[in-house]
Protein backbone atom coordinates (compact mmCIF):
# COMPACT_ATOMS: atom_id res chain seq x y z
CA UNK A 1 0.00 0.00 0.00
CA UNK A 2 1.33 3.22 -1.04
CA UNK A 3 1.76 6.10 1.42
CA UNK A 4 -1.20 8.00 -0.25
CA UNK A 5 -3.37 5.26 0.38
CA UNK A 6 -2.37 3.98 3.90
CA UNK A 7 -2.97 8.36 4.72
CA UNK A 8 -6.27 7.91 3.15
CA UNK A 9 -7.44 4.47 5.18
CA UNK A 10 -6.12 6.09 7.91
CA UNK A 11 -8.40 9.47 7.96
CA UNK A 12 -11.43 7.15 7.21
CA UNK A 13 -10.68 4.95 10.44
CA UNK A 14 -10.09 7.95 12.58
CA UNK A 15 -13.26 9.40 10.75
CA UNK A 16 -15.63 6.78 11.99
CA UNK A 17 -13.60 5.35 15.27
CA UNK A 18 -13.86 8.94 16.58
CA UNK A 19 -17.24 9.82 15.47
CA UNK A 20 -16.50 12.26 12.67
CA UNK A 21 -18.65 10.23 9.53
CA UNK A 22 -20.17 6.81 9.08
CA UNK A 23 -21.23 4.85 6.37
CA UNK A 24 -25.05 5.82 5.71
CA UNK A 25 -27.18 2.82 6.91
CA UNK A 26 -23.87 0.82 8.20
CA UNK A 27 -26.32 -1.00 10.19
CA UNK A 28 -27.92 -2.88 7.46
CA UNK A 29 -25.02 -3.50 5.18
CA UNK A 30 -24.68 0.44 3.69
CA UNK A 31 -25.90 2.63 0.92
CA UNK A 32 -23.20 3.06 -1.64
CA UNK A 33 -22.34 6.92 -2.12
CA UNK A 34 -24.17 8.34 1.44
CA UNK A 35 -22.81 9.15 4.90
CA UNK A 36 -23.70 10.10 7.86
CA UNK A 37 -22.01 12.61 10.78
CA UNK A 38 -21.43 12.00 13.69
CA UNK A 39 -21.43 14.89 16.28
CA UNK A 40 -17.98 15.53 15.73
CA UNK A 41 -18.55 15.50 12.32
CA UNK A 42 -21.52 17.15 11.95
CA UNK A 43 -19.93 20.23 14.16
CA UNK A 44 -16.79 20.55 11.62
CA UNK A 45 -19.13 20.16 9.01
CA UNK A 46 -21.45 22.87 10.53
CA UNK A 47 -18.12 25.17 11.33
CA UNK A 48 -17.15 25.23 7.39
CA UNK A 49 -20.80 26.40 6.45
CA UNK A 50 -20.90 28.51 8.78
CA UNK A 51 -17.21 30.49 8.11
CA UNK A 52 -18.65 30.43 4.26
CA UNK A 53 -21.41 31.83 4.98
CA UNK A 54 -19.67 34.89 7.31
CA UNK A 55 -17.09 35.61 4.27
CA UNK A 56 -19.42 35.55 1.49
CA UNK A 57 -22.93 36.57 2.37
CA UNK A 58 -22.76 38.08 6.25
CA UNK A 59 -19.43 40.44 5.54
CA UNK A 60 -20.56 41.32 1.83
CA UNK A 61 -23.13 44.15 1.28
CA UNK A 62 -23.92 42.94 -2.09
CA UNK A 63 -24.95 39.38 -1.00
CA UNK A 64 -28.62 38.02 -0.72
CA UNK A 65 -29.24 34.65 0.50
CA UNK A 66 -31.75 32.22 -0.29
CA UNK A 67 -32.66 28.82 0.50
CA UNK A 68 -34.89 27.00 -1.65
CA UNK A 69 -36.95 24.11 -1.80
CA UNK A 70 -35.10 20.89 -3.19
CA UNK A 71 -37.75 19.42 -4.97
CA UNK A 72 -38.97 21.98 -7.55
CA UNK A 73 -41.23 21.97 -10.92
CA UNK A 74 -39.91 19.46 -13.83
CA UNK A 75 -39.90 22.71 -16.01
CA UNK A 76 -36.52 24.00 -14.18
CA UNK A 77 -34.92 20.98 -15.12
CA UNK A 78 -35.91 20.79 -18.45
CA UNK A 79 -35.13 24.54 -18.88
CA UNK A 80 -31.68 24.35 -17.79
CA UNK A 81 -30.87 21.42 -19.93
CA UNK A 82 -30.32 19.29 -16.84
CA UNK A 83 -33.39 16.83 -18.52
CA UNK A 84 -31.68 16.09 -21.70
CA UNK A 85 -27.47 16.57 -20.76
CA UNK A 86 -27.14 16.11 -17.30
CA UNK A 87 -25.43 12.94 -17.57
CA UNK A 88 -22.13 11.33 -17.47
CA UNK A 89 -21.25 8.23 -19.96
CA UNK A 90 -21.72 4.69 -18.92
CA UNK A 91 -20.58 1.22 -19.68
CA UNK A 92 -21.33 -2.13 -18.71
CA UNK A 93 -18.74 -5.02 -18.66
CA UNK A 94 -20.50 -7.97 -20.28
CA UNK A 95 -18.33 -10.64 -18.52
CA UNK A 96 -19.11 -9.30 -14.76
CA UNK A 97 -21.58 -6.78 -15.48
CA UNK A 98 -20.08 -4.03 -13.67
CA UNK A 99 -21.38 -0.98 -14.59
CA UNK A 100 -18.34 1.70 -14.74
CA UNK A 101 -17.85 5.40 -16.15
CA UNK A 102 -16.15 5.41 -18.97
CA UNK A 103 -14.57 8.62 -18.99
CA UNK A 104 -12.72 7.61 -15.47
CA UNK A 105 -11.36 3.97 -16.68
CA UNK A 106 -7.48 3.90 -16.43
CA UNK A 107 -7.67 1.60 -19.15
CA UNK A 108 -11.04 2.09 -21.46
CA UNK A 109 -10.68 -1.69 -22.98
CA UNK A 110 -9.86 -3.48 -19.40
CA UNK A 111 -12.39 -3.92 -17.09
CA UNK A 112 -11.03 -3.02 -13.38
CA UNK A 113 -13.70 -5.05 -11.46
CA UNK A 114 -12.85 -8.82 -13.25
CA UNK A 115 -9.56 -8.12 -15.52
CA UNK A 116 -10.89 -8.98 -18.71
CA UNK A 117 -10.54 -6.93 -21.58
CA UNK A 118 -12.15 -6.04 -24.85
CA UNK A 119 -15.72 -6.49 -22.24
CA UNK A 120 -16.88 -3.20 -22.61
CA UNK A 121 -19.70 -2.15 -25.36
CA UNK A 122 -20.63 1.45 -26.38
CA UNK A 123 -20.93 3.53 -23.77
CA UNK A 124 -24.45 5.08 -23.20
CA UNK A 125 -25.38 8.48 -21.60
CA UNK A 126 -26.64 7.95 -18.07
CA UNK A 127 -28.82 10.64 -16.49
CA UNK A 128 -27.91 11.43 -13.02
CA UNK A 129 -30.55 12.77 -11.70
CA UNK A 130 -32.90 11.33 -9.18
CA UNK A 131 -35.92 11.15 -10.34
CA UNK A 132 -39.30 10.83 -8.09
CA UNK A 133 -43.23 11.43 -8.19
CA UNK A 134 -44.92 14.86 -6.11
CA UNK A 135 -48.03 13.64 -5.13
CA UNK A 136 -50.19 10.47 -4.98
CA UNK A 137 -50.47 10.51 -8.96
CA UNK A 138 -47.63 8.80 -10.47
CA UNK A 139 -47.51 9.82 -14.21
CA UNK A 140 -45.82 12.52 -16.25
CA UNK A 141 -47.03 15.28 -15.15
CA UNK A 142 -45.79 14.42 -11.48
CA UNK A 143 -42.54 13.83 -12.09
CA UNK A 144 -40.28 15.68 -10.12
CA UNK A 145 -35.99 15.25 -9.26
CA UNK A 146 -34.46 15.37 -6.51
CA UNK A 147 -31.96 18.52 -7.40
CA UNK A 148 -28.82 17.70 -8.63
CA UNK A 149 -27.15 21.28 -8.23
CA UNK A 150 -28.34 24.21 -5.33
CA UNK A 151 -27.76 26.81 -8.42
CA UNK A 152 -31.09 26.44 -10.01
CA UNK A 153 -33.37 27.41 -6.89
CA UNK A 154 -31.13 30.32 -6.99
CA UNK A 155 -31.67 31.76 -10.82
CA UNK A 156 -35.59 31.17 -9.80
CA UNK A 157 -35.05 33.63 -6.93
CA UNK A 158 -33.66 35.98 -9.02
CA UNK A 159 -36.91 37.63 -9.85
CA UNK A 160 -38.24 37.70 -6.60
CA UNK A 161 -34.84 39.09 -4.53
CA UNK A 162 -35.34 41.96 -7.54
CA UNK A 163 -38.90 42.64 -6.48
CA UNK A 164 -37.85 42.61 -2.69
CA UNK A 165 -34.52 44.30 -2.84
CA UNK A 166 -34.00 46.80 -5.81
CA UNK A 167 -30.45 45.61 -5.66
CA UNK A 168 -27.63 47.12 -7.34
CA UNK A 169 -25.27 45.67 -10.05
CA UNK A 170 -23.24 43.89 -9.35
CA UNK A 171 -24.95 41.42 -6.67
CA UNK A 172 -25.08 38.14 -5.85
CA UNK A 173 -27.28 35.90 -4.63
CA UNK A 174 -26.04 32.68 -2.04
CA UNK A 175 -27.18 29.68 -1.44
CA UNK A 176 -26.08 26.53 0.68
CA UNK A 177 -27.85 22.83 0.63
CA UNK A 178 -28.17 19.19 -0.40
CA UNK A 179 -27.57 18.03 -3.66
CA UNK A 180 -27.93 14.26 -5.25
CA UNK A 181 -26.23 12.93 -8.25
CA UNK A 182 -26.74 9.19 -8.99
CA UNK A 183 -23.22 8.81 -9.05
CA UNK A 184 -22.27 5.60 -11.12
CA UNK A 185 -19.28 5.19 -9.13
CA UNK A 186 -19.54 6.73 -5.84
CA UNK A 187 -15.88 6.95 -4.78
CA UNK A 188 -13.11 8.05 -2.61
CA UNK A 189 -15.09 8.22 0.94
CA UNK A 190 -16.70 11.13 1.05
CA UNK A 191 -15.27 13.13 -2.32
CA UNK A 192 -17.93 11.61 -4.79
CA UNK A 193 -21.14 11.31 -2.80
CA UNK A 194 -24.56 10.74 -4.25
CA UNK A 195 -26.15 13.26 -1.54
CA UNK A 196 -24.25 16.19 -0.73
CA UNK A 197 -23.90 19.47 -0.14
CA UNK A 198 -23.21 22.57 -1.99
CA UNK A 199 -22.30 26.47 -1.21
CA UNK A 200 -23.13 28.07 -4.45
CA UNK A 201 -23.25 31.74 -5.38
CA UNK A 202 -24.41 33.20 -8.39
CA UNK A 203 -23.34 36.78 -8.87
CA UNK A 204 -25.08 39.06 -11.71
CA UNK A 205 -23.04 41.46 -13.60
CA UNK A 206 -23.04 43.63 -16.35
CA UNK A 207 -22.02 41.36 -19.68
CA UNK A 208 -19.81 44.02 -20.27
CA UNK A 209 -17.75 43.63 -17.36
CA UNK A 210 -18.10 39.94 -16.29
CA UNK A 211 -14.26 39.32 -16.77
CA UNK A 212 -13.49 42.09 -13.85
CA UNK A 213 -16.17 40.22 -11.54
CA UNK A 214 -14.78 36.85 -12.69
CA UNK A 215 -11.64 37.67 -11.14
CA UNK A 216 -12.57 39.03 -8.21
CA UNK A 217 -14.40 35.62 -7.57
CA UNK A 218 -10.94 33.68 -8.62
CA UNK A 219 -9.44 36.36 -6.03
CA UNK A 220 -12.25 35.28 -3.50
CA UNK A 221 -12.13 31.72 -3.77
CA UNK A 222 -8.07 31.88 -2.81
CA UNK A 223 -9.40 33.67 0.21
CA UNK A 224 -11.73 30.68 1.08
CA UNK A 225 -8.53 28.42 0.80
CA UNK A 226 -6.65 30.66 3.08
CA UNK A 227 -9.99 30.64 5.58
CA UNK A 228 -10.09 26.55 5.76
CA UNK A 229 -6.35 26.88 6.42
CA UNK A 230 -5.69 24.82 3.30
CA UNK A 231 -1.84 25.42 2.16
CA UNK A 232 -1.38 27.58 -0.93
CA UNK A 233 0.63 25.23 -2.94
CA UNK A 234 -2.03 22.18 -2.35
CA UNK A 235 -4.29 24.11 -4.24
CA UNK A 236 -3.78 24.76 -8.16
CA UNK A 237 -6.18 26.63 -11.20
CA UNK A 238 -6.85 24.23 -13.86
CA UNK A 239 -7.80 26.49 -17.01
CA UNK A 240 -10.61 24.29 -18.56
CA UNK A 241 -10.38 24.16 -22.04
CA UNK A 242 -13.40 24.53 -24.52
CA UNK A 243 -14.18 21.20 -25.26
CA UNK A 244 -14.10 20.06 -21.64
CA UNK A 245 -16.65 23.36 -20.15
CA UNK A 246 -20.15 22.90 -19.45
CA UNK A 247 -22.27 23.75 -22.56
CA UNK A 248 -23.39 26.98 -20.59
CA UNK A 249 -19.63 28.04 -19.87
CA UNK A 250 -17.69 30.31 -21.58
CA UNK A 251 -14.86 30.26 -18.96
CA UNK A 252 -13.94 27.52 -16.33
CA UNK A 253 -11.57 27.39 -13.98
CA UNK A 254 -11.43 24.25 -11.48
CA UNK A 255 -9.40 24.71 -8.27
CA UNK A 256 -8.19 21.29 -7.42
CA UNK A 257 -6.69 20.28 -4.27
CA UNK A 258 -3.77 17.55 -3.43
CA UNK A 259 -6.03 15.24 -1.96
CA UNK A 260 -4.36 11.96 -0.65
CA UNK A 261 -6.32 10.36 -3.53
CA UNK A 262 -5.01 12.84 -6.25
CA UNK A 263 -5.03 15.76 -7.27
CA UNK A 264 -9.07 16.31 -7.87
CA UNK A 265 -11.52 19.10 -8.19
CA UNK A 266 -12.21 20.89 -4.22
CA UNK A 267 -14.68 23.29 -6.14
CA UNK A 268 -15.46 25.56 -9.89
CA UNK A 269 -15.60 29.27 -10.86
CA UNK A 270 -17.78 29.48 -14.32
CA UNK A 271 -18.43 32.43 -16.13
CA UNK A 272 -22.46 31.05 -16.83
CA UNK A 273 -23.37 33.71 -18.99
CA UNK A 274 -27.17 34.83 -19.51
CA UNK A 275 -27.87 30.85 -20.29
CA UNK A 276 -29.95 30.26 -17.47
CA UNK A 277 -31.94 33.51 -17.40
CA UNK A 278 -32.56 33.19 -20.81
CA UNK A 279 -33.55 30.06 -20.49
CA UNK A 280 -36.09 30.54 -17.15
CA UNK A 281 -37.06 33.73 -19.55
CA UNK A 282 -38.06 31.43 -22.57
CA UNK A 283 -39.71 28.66 -20.73
CA UNK A 284 -41.52 30.54 -18.00
CA UNK A 285 -42.46 33.51 -20.26
CA UNK A 286 -40.98 35.71 -17.61
CA UNK A 287 -39.20 38.91 -18.11
CA UNK A 288 -35.64 38.88 -16.49
CA UNK A 289 -34.25 42.26 -17.46
CA UNK A 290 -32.57 44.20 -14.95
CA UNK A 291 -33.09 48.19 -15.87
CA UNK A 292 -29.02 49.90 -14.74
CA UNK A 293 -30.63 52.55 -12.02
CA UNK A 294 -31.56 56.04 -13.55
CA UNK A 295 -31.32 55.02 -17.11
CA UNK A 296 -33.16 53.08 -19.51
CA UNK A 297 -30.08 50.88 -20.17
CA UNK A 298 -31.28 46.80 -19.77
CA UNK A 299 -30.33 43.92 -20.34
CA UNK A 300 -30.18 40.01 -19.07
CA UNK A 301 -27.88 40.08 -16.44
CA UNK A 302 -24.78 37.51 -16.93
CA UNK A 303 -23.59 35.50 -13.66
CA UNK A 304 -20.46 34.42 -12.63
CA UNK A 305 -21.14 31.53 -10.49
CA UNK A 306 -18.38 29.75 -7.81
CA UNK A 307 -19.21 26.25 -6.62
CA UNK A 308 -18.10 25.28 -3.44
CA UNK A 309 -19.01 21.47 -2.63
CA UNK A 310 -18.60 21.06 1.48
CA UNK A 311 -17.93 17.54 1.52
CA UNK A 312 -14.94 18.13 -0.60
CA UNK A 313 -13.61 20.94 1.68
CA UNK A 314 -14.25 18.77 4.56
CA UNK A 315 -12.00 15.99 3.42
CA UNK A 316 -9.40 18.57 1.94
CA UNK A 317 -9.57 19.93 5.54
CA UNK A 318 -9.10 16.89 6.94
CA UNK A 319 -6.48 15.65 4.84
CA UNK A 320 -4.15 18.39 5.58
CA UNK A 321 -4.90 18.91 8.85
CA UNK A 322 -3.99 15.04 9.57
CA UNK A 323 -0.94 14.41 11.02
CA UNK A 324 1.55 11.63 12.62
CA UNK A 325 4.63 12.71 14.60
CA UNK A 326 6.59 11.01 17.57
CA UNK A 327 6.54 12.12 20.95
CA UNK A 328 9.08 10.58 23.15
CA UNK A 329 9.30 7.96 21.48
CA UNK A 330 5.85 7.05 20.81
CA UNK A 331 3.83 7.28 17.60
CA UNK A 332 0.61 9.99 17.84
CA UNK A 333 -1.51 11.16 15.02
CA UNK A 334 -3.41 14.35 15.53
CA UNK A 335 -5.83 16.71 13.68
CA UNK A 336 -3.35 20.05 12.70
CA UNK A 337 -7.52 21.93 12.35
CA UNK A 338 -7.28 25.53 12.21
CA UNK A 339 -9.01 26.41 15.79
CA UNK A 340 -11.93 28.47 14.12
CA UNK A 341 -13.05 24.69 12.74
CA UNK A 342 -12.04 22.59 15.46
CA UNK A 343 -15.21 20.50 16.41
CA UNK A 344 -13.62 21.21 20.30
CA UNK A 345 -12.00 23.91 21.34
CA UNK A 346 -11.51 22.92 24.73
CA UNK A 347 -11.24 19.97 26.70
CA UNK A 348 -11.81 20.16 30.21
CA UNK A 349 -10.75 18.05 32.83
CA UNK A 350 -9.89 17.64 36.39
CA UNK A 351 -6.58 15.64 36.74
CA UNK A 352 -8.40 12.73 38.71
CA UNK A 353 -11.45 11.62 38.73
CA UNK A 354 -11.35 10.48 42.82
CA UNK A 355 -10.80 13.96 44.69
CA UNK A 356 -14.47 16.01 44.80
CA UNK A 357 -12.95 19.18 45.46
CA UNK A 358 -10.79 18.97 42.31
CA UNK A 359 -13.96 17.75 39.85
CA UNK A 360 -16.16 20.52 41.75
CA UNK A 361 -13.52 22.71 40.42
CA UNK A 362 -13.26 22.00 36.57
CA UNK A 363 -16.93 21.39 36.75
CA UNK A 364 -17.21 25.28 37.28
CA UNK A 365 -14.30 25.76 34.57
CA UNK A 366 -16.12 23.53 32.00
CA UNK A 367 -19.72 25.45 32.24
CA UNK A 368 -17.91 29.00 32.19
CA UNK A 369 -16.09 27.96 29.49
CA UNK A 370 -18.73 25.98 27.84
CA UNK A 371 -21.02 29.13 28.12
CA UNK A 372 -18.05 31.46 26.65
CA UNK A 373 -17.91 29.23 23.58
CA UNK A 374 -20.03 26.70 23.30
CA UNK A 375 -17.36 23.82 21.39
CA UNK A 376 -15.96 22.85 24.84
CA UNK A 377 -15.73 18.88 25.79
CA UNK A 378 -15.88 17.31 29.42
CA UNK A 379 -13.37 14.52 29.60
CA UNK A 380 -12.53 12.70 32.55
CA UNK A 381 -11.95 9.16 31.25
CA UNK A 382 -9.10 7.51 31.19
CA UNK A 383 -5.65 8.50 32.81
CA UNK A 384 -4.48 12.04 31.30
CA UNK A 385 -1.82 10.59 28.90
CA UNK A 386 -4.82 8.80 27.11
CA UNK A 387 -7.30 12.30 27.25
CA UNK A 388 -4.17 14.32 25.60
CA UNK A 389 -4.51 11.33 22.81
CA UNK A 390 -7.80 10.89 22.18
CA UNK A 391 -8.35 14.69 22.35
CA UNK A 392 -5.28 15.09 19.87
CA UNK A 393 -6.85 12.53 17.19
CA UNK A 394 -10.36 14.93 16.97
CA UNK A 395 -8.12 17.81 16.77
CA UNK A 396 -8.92 19.72 20.17
CA UNK A 397 -6.30 22.68 20.12
CA UNK A 398 -6.66 23.10 24.03
CA UNK A 399 -6.76 20.85 26.62
CA UNK A 400 -7.69 22.62 30.43
CA UNK A 401 -6.52 20.68 32.92
CA UNK A 402 -7.77 21.40 37.13
CA UNK A 403 -4.79 20.29 39.31
CA UNK A 404 -4.10 20.74 43.14
CA UNK A 405 -2.72 23.79 42.32
CA UNK A 406 -5.80 25.51 41.05
CA UNK A 407 -7.28 25.59 44.18
CA UNK A 408 -4.49 26.95 45.46
CA UNK A 409 -3.79 29.71 42.93
CA UNK A 410 -6.89 29.69 40.64
CA UNK A 411 -4.45 28.44 38.10
CA UNK A 412 -4.75 25.86 35.16
CA UNK A 413 -2.50 23.76 33.56
CA UNK A 414 -3.05 24.35 29.43
CA UNK A 415 -1.59 21.62 27.28
CA UNK A 416 -1.34 22.72 23.21
CA UNK A 417 -2.37 19.94 20.62
CA UNK A 418 0.15 21.35 18.54
CA UNK A 419 3.50 21.31 20.55
CA UNK A 420 2.53 19.71 23.43
CA UNK A 421 3.56 22.25 25.28
CA UNK A 422 2.23 22.75 29.28
CA UNK A 423 1.63 26.29 30.23
CA UNK A 424 -0.16 27.35 33.76
CA UNK A 425 -2.42 30.33 33.22
CA UNK A 426 -5.15 32.01 35.49
CA UNK A 427 -8.40 30.63 35.00
CA UNK A 428 -10.11 34.07 34.25
CA UNK A 429 -7.62 34.03 31.27
CA UNK A 430 -8.25 31.00 29.60
P1 LIG B 1 -16.75 16.14 -10.96
O1 LIG B 1 -16.14 16.47 -12.29
O2 LIG B 1 -15.74 15.83 -9.89
O3 LIG B 1 -17.86 15.15 -11.04
P2 LIG B 1 -18.39 18.39 -11.37
O4 LIG B 1 -17.53 19.21 -12.28
O5 LIG B 1 -19.49 17.59 -11.93
O6 LIG B 1 -17.46 17.47 -10.45
P3 LIG B 1 -19.85 20.59 -10.43
O7 LIG B 1 -21.06 20.22 -11.17
O8 LIG B 1 -19.02 21.72 -10.93
O9 LIG B 1 -18.94 19.31 -10.23
O10 LIG B 1 -20.26 20.83 -8.91
C1 LIG B 1 -19.68 21.85 -8.12
C2 LIG B 1 -19.02 21.29 -6.88
O11 LIG B 1 -19.88 20.40 -6.18
C3 LIG B 1 -17.77 20.45 -7.18
O12 LIG B 1 -16.64 21.26 -7.36
C4 LIG B 1 -17.67 19.61 -5.93
O13 LIG B 1 -17.07 20.35 -4.88
C5 LIG B 1 -19.12 19.38 -5.56
N1 LIG B 1 -19.56 18.05 -6.04
C6 LIG B 1 -20.02 17.74 -7.27
N2 LIG B 1 -20.34 16.45 -7.34
C7 LIG B 1 -20.09 15.91 -6.12
C8 LIG B 1 -20.23 14.61 -5.55
N3 LIG B 1 -20.72 13.59 -6.26
N4 LIG B 1 -19.88 14.43 -4.26
C9 LIG B 1 -19.39 15.45 -3.52
N5 LIG B 1 -19.24 16.70 -4.01
C10 LIG B 1 -19.58 16.95 -5.28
Amino acid sequence: MDNSTQKMESIVSLAKRRGFIYQGSDIYGGLSGTWDYGPLGVTLKRNIIQLWWRIFVEERDDMYGVDAAILMNQKVWQASGHVDTFTDPLVECSHCHARLRADKLDDPNKCPVCGKEGTFGEARQFNMMFKTNVGPVDDESSISYLRPETAQGIFTNYKNILDSFYPDLPFGLAQQGKAFRNEISPRDFIFRSREFEQMEIEYFVDPEKWEESFEHWRQQVWRWTQALGLPDDHVHELEVSESDRAHYSKRTIDFEFDFPIGREELLGLAYRTDFDLQNIQRVAGKNMDYTIKGTNRKFVPHVIEPSFGVERALMAVLSSAYTEDEINGEKRVYLKLPEHLAPVRYAVSPLVRNKPELVEKARTVYEALKKKYGAVMWDDNGNIGKRYRRQDEIGTPYCVVVDFQTLEDDTVTIRHRDTTEQTRTPVSEV
